[in-house]
């Protein structure tokens, strides 16, 4: 019953130019318990070519036997399966084990059966998806052959969905393995793996190229030079050499053709893909193929360009990330990153022993900024880059660490003040005109000492501050000492926090007194904080902490609250008339709100503003002229009265002096203690008191300890006195009765 059809069909088949596949033979399962039926098929099928592929036969006699020899096997193309064998149904059975159990998805399944009658339920055939269902006696040997081409079809095509949906799911990983790769050359070596990967061939016989970026000015037309980026086996050494050097001139030949066409290249023996750049500087990839490439591979390989070159866009837009982090724009100079990722390989490698970190702080970077604008301080920074870099380039590592702040790691003979600071020392020239003198502060760390690049620029910064301390120009070197005093000041920051949110501070107040009569004429409020232990810490380490770290705001307002209050209660309870001095700190004295928050005080506890007095030390008074005149003037129209603390241990301008709105000098405690020690002490006390006089102003002597200072004050003419010889600052509820005692 052979029909013309059949044979046309089979002689399409064979000449098909479309599957380039490489040659391979398919595997027929013969199921059967009938030793004729072996026999009669591998008879009718012997010798022939399916779709261009020479057959082999296997053989099982049982379901049972068919099961193992299944589990061994791979890839069987097509079981010609006899239903009814140990059982009626031990075929049908087999099926459902194929495909359920062994998730056997790809042999095609012809089932056979001799009982004319007997037919499977539909459902098990469209369940199982077998391919052909027969009665023995229907398969002539055409038939047959009908019957396996068309199931070996089926079986090929879905090997090859099977195939490409498994390249997908490669290229889909191996693009996120490429994206995250950072630098093309890693990129490309990726391409390379990935390929071999994909093509399931070794990586021998790969190799990546790129076209080098050119200047843009002016090349065009030019040759471009093309670079091995990336390359294995036996053409692993030429990566970053000329692709000139490959002395094949297949390989050669054609990745050029391939870069200068612009296009991928299946060629009969070799294969060169084009992975197109946005930037213009294309990739290309040699693959040796000794076979032929399969439609399927061809095609997951145009899959995979594509994808690349999306990779390769942010392989270098990652590339730039990562220049952002390793090198300041402005002054291309290495980051902070860079900087401590360079001392973390000293330390782990070792080299610490010798090498010195220094940061170099530009004075006032920040007054400069604001005073001649933007423009300007780049171009500093810019010449302090340049003179460094110029100077130690070669030698150190330099980098920009944070806004005016440069860094050099070096061997600690270079990295220290007296060779760093001549590099500075001459002006910038700015703008090619104007010429701008630097003061700079700096401070050391020996990478010996550190555990980390974090920990060194710490240390390093921790010195500059100190340097700072005493003034703009000077220089430290970071010591244990240093981290020791700083972590115990953190450490007394944070228990300072907590005792002023914890309410644990509190006033301690120190009689002011007639110096003549010995009468009380008010107090000074003294901040007292004792800590967890119970012990005081005296306000000389604590205020500036606070005021470093702003805390000083709220814990003056608190102060001058509580202090008001005790100032009212003792009015209720007759005292009038006593007044109140309060201290006040720079970091005060500079809040905006200051006036306001001294307004609300008088206020909210109702006492007269004439009884209030600040005490502002002579520093602080003498700072900025013009801003001090006008906020002292604003407190007088408050009417409260103003004290300058310390008198006499600052360099008060006279003249200026004379401008403020001030009542009262308060003679510096040390003037006191030295008055009765030979002329010096008794002659500076006497100048301010006369100055005093001349000025209009009430004078107050602090730090009165004895009787004969007293008597000496007294003598030269100074009106009120506060010390210890009177009394100890106290605490409120003690006021009633030393007030009861002496007035
Ligand atoms: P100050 O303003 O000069 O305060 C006077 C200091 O002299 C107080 O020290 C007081 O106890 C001490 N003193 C008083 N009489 C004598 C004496 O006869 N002999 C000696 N040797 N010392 C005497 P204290 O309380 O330790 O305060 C130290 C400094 O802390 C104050 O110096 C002031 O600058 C600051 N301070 C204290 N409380 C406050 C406050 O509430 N706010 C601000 N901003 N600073 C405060
Ligand atoms: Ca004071
Ligand atoms: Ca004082």
């Amino acid at each position: 019953m052979q029909s013309d059809d059949d044979l046309l069909t089979f002689a399409d088949e064979r000449e098909s130019p479309l599957t380039a596949v490489a040659v391979h033979t398919r595997k027929i399962l013969i199921v059967d318990d009938d030793e004729d039926v072996h026999q009669a098929t591998t008879f009718a099928l012997q010798g022939l070519e399916i779709l261009g592929h020479p057959l082999i036969f296997l053989h099982a006699y049982s379901a049972r036997e068919a099961e193992s020899l299944l589990a061994q096997e791979d890839n069987i193309a097509v079981i010609l399966l006899d239903v009814v064998m140990e059982s009626e149904d031990a075929g049908l059975r087999l099926v459902e084990h194929i495909r359920k159990h062994m998730q056997l998805t790809t042999p095609r399944i012809i089932l056979r059966t001799g009982q004319p009658g007997y037919a499977p339920e539909l459902s098990a055939i469209r369940d199982y998806d077998i391919n052909d269902y027969k009665t023995k006696n229907e398969l002539t040997r055409t038939r047959l052959y009908t019957s396996v081409t068309a199931a070996i079809r089926s079986y090929d095509q879905i090997c090859k969905l099977d195939a490409s949906r498994r390249g997908l799911e490669l290229i889909v990983a191996a693009s996120g393995r490429l994206v995250a790769e950072n630098g093309l050359q890693a990129f490309a070596a990726g391409i390379i793996t990935q390929i071999a990967a994909l093509l399931g061939v070794g990586a021998e016989g790969l190799v990546c190229a790129q076209e080098q970026p050119t200047d843009s000015e002016g090349k065009e037309g030019r040759e471009p030079i093309i670079v091995v980026v990336a390359a294995a086996g036996r053409f692993a050494g030429l990566v970053q050499r000329k692709l000139e050097e490959i002395d094949s001139e297949r390989v050669r030949g054609a990745l050029c053709r391939c870069l200068s066409q612009k296009t991928n290249l299946i060629e009969n023996d070799a294969v060169a893909l084009f992975f197109p750049a946005r930037s213009g500087n294309h990739f290309a990839a040699f693959i040796d193929s000794p076979a032929l490439l399969s439609e399927i591979d061809q095609h997951l390989l145009q899959v995979f360009c594509s994808n690349i070159a999306v990779c390769a866009e942010n392989t270098r837009l990652l590339a730039r990330l990562h220049d952002q982090a390793y090198l300041d724009r402005l002054v291309r100079l290495p980051t902070r990153t860079a900087f401590i990722e360079a001392i973390d390989e000293h330390i782990q490698t070792g080299t610490t022993a010798g090498y010195t970190v220094g940061l170099i702080d530009i004075d006032q970077f920040a007054e400069t900024n604001e005073t001649f604008g933007h423009g300007y301080g780049d171009a500093v920074l810019r010449g302090v880059a340049q003179r460094l870099d110029g100077a130690l380039g070669e030698s150190c590592r330099i980098a920009r660490i944070s806004g005016d702040t440069f860094g050099v790691l070096g061997l600690s003979w270079a990295v220290r003040p007296e060779k760093l600071r001549p590099l500075l020392s001459e002006p910038l020239l700015i703008d090619d005109e104007v010429l701008h003198q630097l003061s700079i502060s700096m401070g050391f760390a020996h990478l010996a000492e550190v555990r980390s690049g974090n920990d060194a620029i710490k240390n390093a910064s921790l010195a500059v501050k100190l340097a700072r301390t005493e003034g703009p120009g000077r220089d430290a070197v970071y010591t244990e000492e240093i981290g020791l005093e700083t972590r115990e000041r953190t450490h007394l920051l944070h228990s300072l926090h907590a005792a002023f949110q914890h309410e644990r501070l509190f006033v301690a107040y120190q009689p002011q007194v007639d110096a003549q009569t010995g009468k009380p004429l008010g107090f000074e409020a003294l901040m007292r904080w004792r800590d967890d232990k119970g012990d005081f810490i005296p306000p000389d380490r604590f205020i500036p902490l606070a005021e470093q770290s702003g805390l000083i705001n709220g814990m003056g307002r608190w102060i001058m609250r509580s202090a008001l209050r005790t100032l009212h209660r003792l009015a209720e309870a007759g005292w009038q008339g006593l007044r109140m001095a309060i201290n006040v700190s720079v970091v005060q004295f500079q809040a905006e709100d200051f006036i306001d928050s001294v307004a609300a005080a008088i206020r909210e506890t109702g006492v007269p503003a004439a009884r209030v007095e600040l005490e502002i030390t002579e520093s602080v008074a003498m700072a900025n002229a013009a801003e001090v005149e006008v906020k002292l003037q604003a407190l007088k129209a408050l009417g409260v009265t103003i004290a300058i603390d310390d008198f006499g241990t600052g360099f008060s301008s006279l003249s200026y002096l004379d401008r403020l709105p001030i009542d009262r000098l308060k003679i510096d405690r040390s003037f006191v203690a030295n008055i009765g020690n030979g002329e010096e002490g008794a002659r500076i006390t006497e100048m301010i008191i006369a100055l005093g006089h001349k000025l209009n102003m009430a004078l107050i002597a602090e730090g009165v300890e004895d009787v004969r200072q007293l008597e000496l004050l007294r003598a030269l003419g100074c009106h009120e006195a506060q010390g210890y010889y009177f009394a100890r600052p106290m605490g409120a509820d003690d006021i009633g009765k030393w007030l009861h005692d002496n007035s």
